[in-house]
């Protein structure tokens, strides 16, 4: 692998922004700091005017992700999404295993460990999903086994039928998670008050796309968030909050956080500056935006980015789940497949290659929060608080060479048809960024030239085993 020297840039981290050159040798920055001969490498990248920041990590992403008991799965599989986050400066994803019906969740991890590293073109992990009781009675045996294969975090689901855990069963699983030092995550919704708000608009004829919304309160993130906190502290374990939508779920973990309690909240940029106005009158085309927890109104936006901005909330993910809205002949129902009904619209929205400029332009161009900050909420954090710290997530000698070479000053506006993600339609359609990667870097390797794609190696991608996180 030639050696690269990146030169005249100025290196941003989460502490601070310093005017440096970054050597990278065999995959690792080596050397970082005065500038530098270019004669020390075989490629000069000159970074002059721009800045250098440490790839993207993408803590929640869905690829090839089966939903309603499996009947069908997004649309990107670990090499399209992977493709897809490289181009918009991520060069991590750590997505999910779900236990399959027929195989234990251990098994189901290696597996799926095993097709993400023969797609991926940038590197990947995975949270364990941890099922009902009921659908796998040993699971907390095999939780235990998957630490050692990097699995570090798992996931809890608060709502959904079938996916859904009771109180009983997050105490329990709190509880081996802080005897193991894993941190857990939560889907904050209660998933009674979900399922009770669909079945009263579906017995009133309120089927349509743009009501699931409706199904879907504050009230009932957070009051699960309260809980969820409440009950980790009872056990005496973290939490980490994914896809904070609510301002009134942020306010629980704010209040949360001010008492003492270790708890981190993670949002992503559909709450941060897409609305439910702007699907409201869409009709079955709605579908597009249906995720959970949903796209709220316009109105609660300001109090999510006040709880960003003062840190209640601590990391920005995407929760990237993409499906067509034009059904394609090789993939299972996607959006479309049963119109003017949004109990079987499948949830989720793509996003993972617009993330990094989308914050950029809502958060740091618009000057609410600082590139040190940004950089903080989409790598450094995250890669805290999921074990990968300090090999991902700073650019930092030793540190793996994941590097975005950013242009703060790149005019470029977001289309589904400049995108990479296999998903056809793109809910930042038409926005104008100020900002976006003009180089991307995974261990070294130039993946993403200008913007395009210029090293495309399914496989190339590495499956992280993952230590314990750093809570710090
Ligand atoms: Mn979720
Ligand atoms: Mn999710």
């Amino acid at each position: 692998m030639p050696t690269t020297l990146i030169t005249n840039g100025t290196v941003v981290n989460a502490d601070a922004a310093i005017r440096a050159d970054v050597l990278v040798r065999d995959g690792r920055i080596v050397a970082l700091g005065e500038p530098m001969d270019a004669g020390v490498a075989d490629q000069v990248v000159d970074a002059t005017g721009l800045l250098v920041l440490p790839g993207g990590v993408d803590a929640h992403t869905h690829l090839e992700y089966p939903v309603d008991g499996f009947s069908t799965h997004t649309a990107d599989d670990f090499h399209t999404g992977t493709v897809s986050a490289a181009c918009g400066g991520t060069t991590t994803v750590i997505d999910f295993v779900k236990k399959e019906p027929d195989r234990s969740l251990y098994d189901t991890y290696l597996r799926r460990r095993d097709v993400a590293a023969g797609k991926a073109v940038i590197d990947v992990g995975l949270h364990a999903i941890v099922p009902p009781r009921a659908a796998q009675p040993d699971v907390l045996d095999d939780l235990r086994r998957l630490v050692a294969e990097g699995a570090t975090s798992w996931k809890f689901f608060m709502a959904y039928p079938g996916q859904m855990v009771a109180d009983d069963e997050l105490l329990d699983g709190f509880e081996l998670a802080r005897e193991l030092d894993v941190l857990p995550m939560v889907h904050a919704e209660n998933g009674h008050m979900v399922a009770r708000e669909v079945r009263r608009l579906v017995e009133r004829g309120r089927t349509a796309e743009s009501f699931h919304l409706r199904a879907h309160g504050h009230d009932s993130e957070a009051e699960a968030v309260h809980r969820a906190v409440v009950l980790a502290d009872t056990v005496g374990t973290p939490l980490y909050v994914v896809h904070v939508s609510s301002a009134a779920a942020a306010d629980e973990i704010s209040r949360a956080r001010a008492a003492g309690s270790r708890v981190w909240g993670e949002t992503c940029p559909q709450y941060l500056v897409v609305a439910y106005e702007d699907y409201a009158d869409l009709g079955e085309r709605a579908a597009a935006y249906v995720c959970s927890p949903p796209i709220r109104e316009r109105a609660n936006q300001a109090g999510l980015w006040r709880m960003l901005v003062t840190g209640a909330l601590s990391t920005v993910a995407t929760d990237h789940a993409g499906f067509c809205l034009h059904q394609p002949d090789d993939l299972p129902p996607q959006k479309m497949r049963s119109p003017g009904y949004f109990p079987k619209v499948p949830n989720g929205v793509p996003g993972v290659e617009d993330r990094l400029m989308v914050l950029w332009q809502a958060g740091v161009a618009s000057g609410l929060i600082d590139p040190c900050r940004f950089v903080d909420l989409v790598a450094t954090r995250p890669a805290k608080l999921f074990g990968l710290f300090p090999r991902k997530g700073t650019v930092a000698v030793g540190a793996d060479a994941d590097l975005v070479v950013w242009d703060p000053a790149a005019d470029h506006v977001i289309t589904a048809a400049g995108s990479h993600t296999r998903t056809d339609y793109n809910i930042y359609e038409g926005m104008r960024v100020t900002g976006r990667p003009v180089h991307v870097f995974s261990r070294g390797e130039h993946l993403v030239d200008g913007g395009g794609l210029r090293l495309d190696t399914p496989g190339r991608g590495t499956f992280l085993t993952r230590h314990l996180p750093y809570l710090g």
